[in-house]
């Protein structure tokens, strides 16, 4: 291992200055970039856990600049691997992929690069890191480190487990002098340490981000009318790039025509379709030629457009992590955006069945079921609580939220309406669990009150008891909804098991004496859409209680500024028009974030250019003068 002096620690940071900015372009490095890019250019093994859009590529991509040594970097996703590639070769960059898809031209091209040493890094997807004797050729090579990204993957306790991520253990036999760093966007505290244990991590520098988003809006609604409700919410953010996720394939097409239906030019995606679909329509999509995408998760792990400025679960996901990482794919470009979860209770019912038939189908351990059985318990928890969900969400994972009201969710925003009526309607529903000997769940509950004469009901004689049909007036899930909100404030009591039963608490007691006041809560449905540009949102400025992370939004200097807002749509077609010809998405020419910064600041020349944040010197060679040219122009109208 490297021991840094002061002196060499100082001329590696003079090192990691010059490159971050003659290399990317960037003026400075976020809070534990600069602690990851450390560790790894002094050989200390690290664990990264930065939220989706938090850069860690950058704590990868740069060390191998100041070392002048080979990375491997260890990337499950083909499709994620070639937009990288674009990005680093349009930065100067030597790096490379090795994946089965390669041509026997790039196998050529990646063997003599690698025998002759010029590569900087190397994105590898595990399978192909196990395949034909390629270890025993990069045994050979003078290895850097090794960066294992999206770790998570190894953990059976986390969301995403792939088994092919299991053998990586095995690397550390081969390479017993490499330091290796892991980077996951989500890990609780069980699964980051299960990362450290699995890939046998020495004294790892542990470093996790903040996960809070505070660019992103949060909101939970109960599913009233779905497609309505997903028109509303795409018609918020018109011009703007949307996905919306649902759990079956089939409720993709369906959900997807009706908006067509409904004039907005929306396109199902589901891993069903045939590879030319798919790909056409993530193409169509990256390209900024498609905004509105309806699919199930198997889209956007490849997708890295960074101006996704809403995201909709149609569905309830199945894990805090999943939500946490598909809600990630909003606003990664730090600008806000929306996230709108519409949930009904039966969609936990729906993914119970789906993950104990897929685990009686691949015989996986039991163990592994409870795990997802539990990941779930905790989403659903999250759908049905009313605290604030910037909180709710740092908790889960393991951090104290600190402030009172985040300003960006719907609770907090006070958009969940108080139940008139609310305590007689908790007292109703608690005395029907009273009368019927705390022996069912919440369905025979709720049939109860609602007066339904099902074949249980009237068997057991539930018709003839008086909190019979005392809600006939209100819907089943609407009543579902309360009695998880019940359960949630600790008045109902949900058990576990197969069969769970609603039971008294001792906080009810204080309900049905009246000693306390019940509050429910009603998502109005009324949310108005009101047809609001998100980029100009974002420019209410000090009226916009969203906070920036750090200081690279442009959300710092809020204009509300016309010319800026015509001119970045300007810059934004002639990046898609540069995009085209490079044969690459616009978001890999440069982000919105950089564009934002160029129509405020308008440079004028390479000087200027060059200061905006994601120009660097290649870039500014490649394609500078076109949008100099272009702010020129616009400046002369
Ligand atoms: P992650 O892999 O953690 O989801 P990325 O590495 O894709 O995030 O980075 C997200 C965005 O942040 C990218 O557009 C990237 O260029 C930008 N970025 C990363 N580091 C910095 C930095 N130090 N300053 C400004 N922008 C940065
Ligand atoms: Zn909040």
């Amino acid at each position: 291992m490297a021991v840094s002096t002061s002196a060499n620690s100082k001329s590696q940071d003079g090192a990691i200055a010059r490159v971050l900015e003659d290399v990317f372009g960037l003026d400075s490095l976020r809070p534990l970039q600069a602690e990851a890019i450390a560790a790894a250019v002094h050989g200390r093994d690290a664990l990264v856990v930065l939220p989706t859009g938090g850069g860690k590529s950058l704590c990868y991509q740069l060390p191998p600049l100041v070392t002048d040594r080979l990375t491997i970097v260890v990337s499950p996703l083909i499709a994620l691997m070639k937009d990288q590639l674009d990005g680093l070769r349009l930065l100067g960059y030597p790096a490379a992929a090795a994946h089965s898809n390669l041509s026997p031209q790039e196998k050529r091209d990646l063997k003599r690069d690698l025998e002759g040493n010029t590569l900087r890094l190397l994105l590898v997807a595990p399978e192909r890191l196990f395949l034909e004797g390629f270890l025993v050729q990069l045994a050979q090579l003078e290895i850097g480190a090794i960066a294992i990204d999206e770790a998570h993957c190894i953990s059976q306790w986390g969301h995403d487990f792939r088994p092919e991520y299991r053998r990586l253990a095995e690397l550390r036999e081969v390479f017993p002098n490499v330091p290796f760093q892991a980077f996951t966007a989500t890990a609780t505290p069980r699964v980051r340490d299960d990362i450290v244990q699995q890939l046998q991590l020495r004294e790892p520098e542990v470093l996790v981000g903040t996960f809070d988003r505070p660019n992103l809006t949060y909101r939970v609604l109960p599913r009233v009318d779905l497609v309505d409700q997903v028109a509303e919410a795409v018609q918020r953010h018109p011009d703007a790039a949307a996905i919306v996720y649902c759990i079956s394939r089939k409720d993709t097409e369906g959900l997807a025509e009706s908006l067509r239906k409904k004039k907005i030019d929306a396109r199902a995606y589901h891993a069903g379709l045939d590879a030319k679909e798919r790909t056409d329509i993530s193409e169509r999509f990256r390209e900024e030629r498609l905004h509105v995408v309806v699919a199930t998760v198997a889209f956007g792990m490849g997708i890295d457009r960074g101006d996704v400025r809403l995201v909709v679960h149609a569905g309830l996901p199945k894990s805090v992590e999943g939500y946490q990482q598909e809600t990630g794919r909003a606003g990664r470009d730090g600008l806000p955006a929306e996230c709108l979860l519409l949930y009904s209770a039966a969609d936990a019912a729906k993914w119970r069945q789906i993950m104990e038939r897929s685990a009686g189908e691949s015989g996986s351990p039991p163990d592994v079921l409870a795990a997802q059985l539990a990941l779930l318990a905790e989403m659903q928890r999250f759908a049905t609580r009313t605290t604030c969900r910037h909180a709710m969400l740092s908790r889960y994972f393991g951090q104290e939220y600190p402030h009172d009201d985040c300003g960006a969710c719907d609770v907090c925003l006070h958009e969940l309406e108080p139940v008139e009526g609310a305590h007689v309607i908790a007292q109703k529903i608690l005395s029907a669990v009273a009368r019927t000997g705390q022996r069912f769940g919440m369905r025979h509950v709720i049939d109860v009150l609602r007066g339904s004469r099902t074949q249980n009901v009237v068997d057991r004689g539930h018709d003839q008891i008086p909190t019979f049909g005392l809600l006939k007036d209100v819907a089943g899930s609407t009543l579902a909804n309360f009695v998880d909100q019940l359960i949630d404030a600790g008045d109902l009591l949900r058990t576990d098991g197969e069969y769970p039963v609603l039971q008294l608490t001792m906080r009810s007691k204080e309900l049905l004496t009246s000693e306390r006041q019940a509050v429910l809560v009603l998502a109005s449905k009324a949310l108005e859409a009101k047809p609001e540009r998100t980029r100009k949102s974002k420019r209410r400025g000090s009226s916009n209680p969203v906070r920036s992370s750090d200081g690279d939004g442009a959300m710092s200097e809020p204009s509300s500024d016309p010319l800026s807002e015509q001119l970045f749509d300007h810059l934004r077609s002639l990046r898609r028009e540069i995009a085209r010809e490079l044969g690459m998405p616009p978001y890999i020419v440069c982000s919105d974030v950089t564009l934002e910064q160029m129509a405020s600041e308008r440079p004028r020349d390479e000087q200027g250019l060059l200061r905006i944040k994601g120009i660097g010197p290649k870039k500014a060679e490649a394609f500078g003068e076109r949008f100099l040219r272009a702010i020129r122009e616009f400046g002369a109208d």
